[in-house]
């Protein structure tokens, strides 16, 4: 069901132990037909050369600070891939985003947020393994992966790293677009701030389906899922003589796990543009073209080449 290959072997067998158990879970949570096409992909496209060491990890993540993070992650690497940004939120991708989905699990990554999953009774490392799963999950069934396009935006804003707090981001693009005409900072400020909010959105729907397969598996995970409602605060800065009204919380508080699903797999029909930057982004958002494949031998070796080049 879910493939694990990596050093613990104590996941290898709570995995193996709870096959079944999981299988159901994911059922329950997607239905027969969503289900199967989860359970192909799995095996098609995850196999041992989709586990990433710490080394190459480097070479496949844009951002510095990403790699090194310990954290457990779901990765997306790319194939000879060009995604032009604007500042206006729109962009254009030159022919199919080629992209394979990989992993990196590691024994400072599962130890990381031990104490977070403990705390409601679940087993930390199925834990992590289950959350990063399911953003695989995500990124599988969204006909537009929201974090394949997270990625290249923040690239475009040269965000330096991610998370960031809407302050920070703020501060961040108030210095390094100073000397840019005011409506080039305010655009770029909102194209931050609504990527931030759909990158929340993704990772709450995550922890929500995260704490709805817990829960089948007969965990009881109090506390573990835990966001209040969306509401939306106005920043100001003076060096703009301009608000704006910033979105935090959960944008689907309140819904239950299939209309959540539902929403987040389609987000960029569901969610509504209040201003122009936005609605650009999710317009080209529709247009792109994913297509996924493993990740293979030859495309491993590559990129241990460019990592040595690189150095
Ligand atoms: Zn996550």
């Amino acid at each position: 069901m879910l493939k694990y290959f990596g050093e613990n072997r104590e996941l290898q067998r709570k995995l193996k132990h709870r096959k079944k158990e999981l299988e159901y879970a994911y059922l329950k949570l997607l239905g027969p037909g969503l289900f199967q096409h989860f359970q192909k992909c799995v095996e098609n496209l995850i196999t041992p050369v989709s586990f990433f060491s710490i080394e190459e990890l480097g070479g496949i993540t844009r951002m510095q600070e990403v790699a090194v993070s310990p954290a457990n992650k779901f990765l997306i690497a790319e194939k000879d891939v060009s995604v032009a940004f604007e500042s206006n939120g729109s962009f254009a991708v030159a022919g199919d985003l080629v992209t394979c989905p990989a992993f990196f699990f590691h024994a400072a990554g599962f130890s990381q947020n031990s104490r977070m999953y403990s705390k409601c009774g679940v087993p930390p490392d199925l834990g992590s393994l289950i959350h990063e799963y399911n953003h695989f999950l995500l990124y599988l069934l969204q006909k537009t992966p929201f974090t394949e396009l997270l990625l290249h935006c923040l690239e475009f804003l040269r965000v330096p790293a991610w998370p960031l707090t809407d302050e920070l981001m703020c501060q961040f693009i108030l210095s390094y677009y100073g000397d840019l005409p005011k409506q080039e900072i305010a655009n770029r400020l909102l194209l931050g701030f609504f990527v931030s909010a759909l990158y929340w959105a993704n990772e709450i729907s995550v922890r929500a389906i995260d704490e709805t397969v817990f829960k089948s598996l007969g965990f009881k995970p109090r506390g573990y899922f835990n966001y209040p409602k969306k509401t939306v605060k106005m920043l100001t800065i003076p060096e703009l003589n301009a608000g704006f009204g910033v979105a935090t919380g959960d944008p689907f508080y309140g819904f239950d796990i299939k209309s959540r699903l539902e929403r987040i797999l389609d987000w960029p029909t569901y969610f509504r543009p209040s201003n122009f930057i936005q609605e650009n982004f999710l317009r080209s958002a529709r247009t792109v073209n994913f297509i996924r494949i493993p990740f293979t031998s030859q495309m491993r070796d590559e990129l241990r080449e460019q990592i040595k080049t690189d150095r």
